[in-house]
C-alpha cells in the first residue's frame, strides 16, 4: 500500500515549497495538481477561450491530454506532447486556471490522473480538494494557510528575485479574488477536510513547517 499525504490550502500558502522539501526528505513523489490545471489553462488561452465560456471550455477539454513525467525528481507537465512546465507560472495562466477549474468537465478531466498517481506511489499531493475529494483516505491531511498579506508579500519577493515587476496591492487583490473563487465554487471547493490538521504558516519558516508536518507522520 502506498502512503499518501494531502496538502491543501489557498494560493501562496507555501504548499509547493513545503511539499517539494518534504518529498525530498522522505523520498516520496511530489504531485503538484495546480500545475495540471495550469496546463489546461494554457490550452484554453491558446484556443482563445474567454474564462467565462463554460460550454466551449467543457467541450474542448477532452482534446487536452495532460500527463506527468519526472526529470531528476522534478515534475514535468506534458500537454499534448509538449512540456509546458517552464510557462506554467504566470499570473495570466494562474488566473485562467482559477477561473476554468470551477467547471465540472475540467475537474473530471484530471480526477483519474491524480488518483492513479497516488494509488501506485508514496505521494505528497498538493492542491485545493485533495483531502476532501481526490484522496479522501489519505494517510495524513494538512490544511496549510497564511494571511493574504503574508502570501502577497511572499509572491512579491519571488517575482523580485526573478527580476520581474511586483505590484503588491494588485497581487494581494488577485490572491483574495482567487481565494474567494476557489472556496465558493460549487464543485470541490477549497475547504479544510474534517480530518485535516490546520497549519498557519504566517509566522513559521519553511523548515519549521516541514518539521511540524514530519512530526504528524505515523
Ligand atoms: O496551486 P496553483 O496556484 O498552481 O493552482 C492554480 C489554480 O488551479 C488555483 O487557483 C485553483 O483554482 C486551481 N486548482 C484547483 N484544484 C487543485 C489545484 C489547483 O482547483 N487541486
Amino acid at each position: 500500500m502506498s502512503y499518501n499525504i494531502a496538502i491543501d490550502g489557498p494560493a501562496g500558502a507555501g504548499k509547493s515549497t513545503i511539499a517539494k522539501k518534504l518529498a525530498k526528505d522522505l523520498s516520496f513523489v511530489y504531485v503538484d495538481t495546480g500545475a495540471m490545471y495550469r496546463a489546461l489553462a494554457i490550452f484554453f488561452i491558446r484556443k482563445g477561450f474567454a474564462a467565462e465560456d463554460e460550454s466551449g471550455i467543457s467541450d474542448a477539454v477532452k482534446d487536452a491530454n495532460v500527463s506527468i513525467e519526472y526529470v531528476n525528481g522534478e515534475q514535468q507537465v506534458i500537454l499534448n506532447g509538449e512540456n509546458v512546465t517552464p510557462i506554467l507560472r504566470t499570473e495570466e495562466v494562474g488566473n485562467m486556471a482559477s477561473a476554468s477549474s470551477v467547471y465540472k468537465a475540467v475537474r473530471a478531466h484530471l480526477l483519474e490522473l491524480q488518483r492513479s498517481l497516488a494509488a501506485s506511489k508514496d505521494v505528497i499531493m498538493d492542491g485545493r480538494d485533495i483531502g476532501t475529494c481526490i484522496l479522501p483516505n489519505a494517510d495524513l491531511k494538512i490544511f496549510l494557510t497564511a494571511t493574504s498579506a503574508e502570501r502577497a508579500r511572499r509572491r512579491c519577493e519571488e517575482l523580485k528575485q526573478k527580476g520581474e515587476n511586483a505590484d503588491y496591492e494588485k497581487i494581494k487583490k488577485d490572491i483574495e479574488e482567487r481565494d474567494y473563487r476557489d472556496s465558493h465554487r460549487e464543485i470541490a471547493p477549497l475547504k479544510q477536510a474534517e480530518d485535516a490538521i490546520y497549519l498557519d504558516s504566517s509566522d513559521l519558516n519553511i523548515d519549521e513547517v516541514v518539521e511540524r508536518i514530519k512530526s504528524y507522520i505515523k
